[in-house]
């Protein structure tokens, strides 16, 4: 997705400056819809989950246009609908809408609905509950996880890495807050190190020093904390003198390589940022990582919402999956800029678990009906666990990689 060229950056916008995308919008329904060319079938034909789920237009891209045309020019206010947070908080900000909107009307819905929850914040409407709690742990501990510093680098323990404050190192594993603390999650980061090292890349952590990205706190609307947090981080990041930072986690990578540079004065990162499937797609191909040891498995990919629409990374996955022996890989119907979000981003997961699952659910349906995969692979952390967790409360036999892991076994 593109950025409307103005004079403004994104994280200054107020809903005003948008008062003419609003106005335009066509009510053409292209935000809730996949891109007419692609469509295969009328079971996955929907692109919207929020509007797929709940069936009243406030939910979609298109509703958000409205509300945010009605606020500007004060047709209603806050108290006339009391369900105006759950319109704007149940988008996962997976991007589908703007995909299609830019494509065909040249708006940008999704901007408009962030700028409405940066609204919905100032004014003490938003966010939901769950986010506050989110917002606090971030502030207290540096992690939405409620979990002490001190636990940040526990996966690193037995592998040899660099400590990037300390030492000169030329490439940072930025490992993002759930990826380190979530231990259905570590043992991503530590394959993600073990391949790196193995490929002779001279890598470093901030061990218990690394700083959430802010991602989460940026797609909920809190611009105040997300910025005071970006300053830091910027802050930290540049002193260190390294070459390039590589990140697993998709919203880590979007906030670090996208957000950052929307903010106004703060200074421009001084090094490269590449997520791990970009990285390691670059290592094979160099010959410094060698796929041999073949894996059996029918598999699908699914684009994180963050690492594809938002960030344009579609091909890399799909490459280092096909390079793998022994693995059958087959598409979904929906994939690339209209793949089908898992649910689990922008908050919903945290504020709307049934809906996130459900959505999940379809996801999980389309992967067995559509590519008849055996497994599902992906490499976002928020993306696997709620397609986890689906997959464990269906017991289902569909199963569920990150791409690094089926890396880290083919490299062996
Ligand atoms: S695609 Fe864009 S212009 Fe069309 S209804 Fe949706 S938001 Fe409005
Ligand atoms: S970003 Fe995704 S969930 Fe949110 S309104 Fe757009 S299509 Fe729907």
């Amino acid at each position: 997705m593109t950025q409307k060229k103005d004079d403004k950056k994104f994280f200054e916008k107020e809903l005003e400056d948008y008062r003419e995308q609003v106005w335009g919008c066509a009510r053409c329904n292209w935000c809730q819809n996949q891109w007419g060319w692609s469509v295969k079938s009328a079971e996955f034909s929907e692109i919207c989950p929020a509007f797929h789920e709940y069936r009243f237009f406030p939910y979609s891209g298109m509703g958000k246009m409205h509300i945010a045309r009605a606020l500007i020019e004060g047709d209603f206010d806050y108290e006339d609908a009391p369900e105006l947070a759950e319109f704007i908080y149940t988008c996962t900000t997976c991007g589908a809408c703007e995909m299609n909107c830019q494509r065909m009307q040249d708006k940008e819905p999704l901007k408009v609905n962030e700028t409405l929850r940066a609204r919905f914040v100032k004014d003490g409407i938003g966010p939901m509950p769950e986010h506050k709690k989110l917002i606090s742990s971030i502030k207290s501990y540096d992690n939405p996880w409620m979990q002490p510093r001190t636990q940040r680098d526990r996966w690193a323990k037995k592998i040899p890495l660099k400590n990037a404050a300390e030492e000169s190192v030329e490439t940072l594993f930025f490992v993002g807050c759930t990826t380190a603390l979530d231990p259905a999650m570590t043992k991503v980061a530590q394959n993600t190190a073990s391949v790196l090292l193995k490929a002779g890349v001279d890598l470093g952590t901030l061990g218990k020093n690394e700083l959430c990205c802010g991602s989460p706190i940026a797609r909920i609307g809190d611009r105040e904390t997300f910025v005071s947090l970006v300053k830091k981080n910027v802050e930290l990041l540049n002193s260190l003198g390294i070459k390039e930072i590589v990140t697993s986690c998709p919203g880590c990578f979007r906030a670090i390589k996208v957000d950052y540079a929307e903010i106004p004065g703060i200074p421009p990162i001084n090094f490269k940022v590449f997520h791990s499937v970009e990285y390691i797609d670059r290592l094979i191909t160099a010959g410094k990582l060698k796929l041999t040891k073949p894996l059996p498995l029918k598999a699908t990919w699914h684009d994180p919402c963050h690492l594809g629409r938002h960030c344009g990374v579609y091909e890399a996955p799909r490459t280092i999956l096909k390079a793998i022996p022994g693995i059958e890989f087959v598409e979904k119907e929906r994939i690339k800029d209209q793949s089908w979000c898992c649910g689990g981003g922008g908050g919903a997961r945290t504020a709307f678990l049934d809906f996130a699952q459900k959505t999940a659910a379809k996801l999980i349906d389309e992967a067995g009906k559509t590519a008849r995969a055996d497994a599902i692979v992906t490499c976002c952390p928020f993306c696997e666990q709620n397609i986890g967790d689906v997959l464990s409360r269906q017991d289902d036999e569909m199963k569920l990689y990150n791409l690094i892991d089926l890396v880290a076994k083919a490299v062996e």
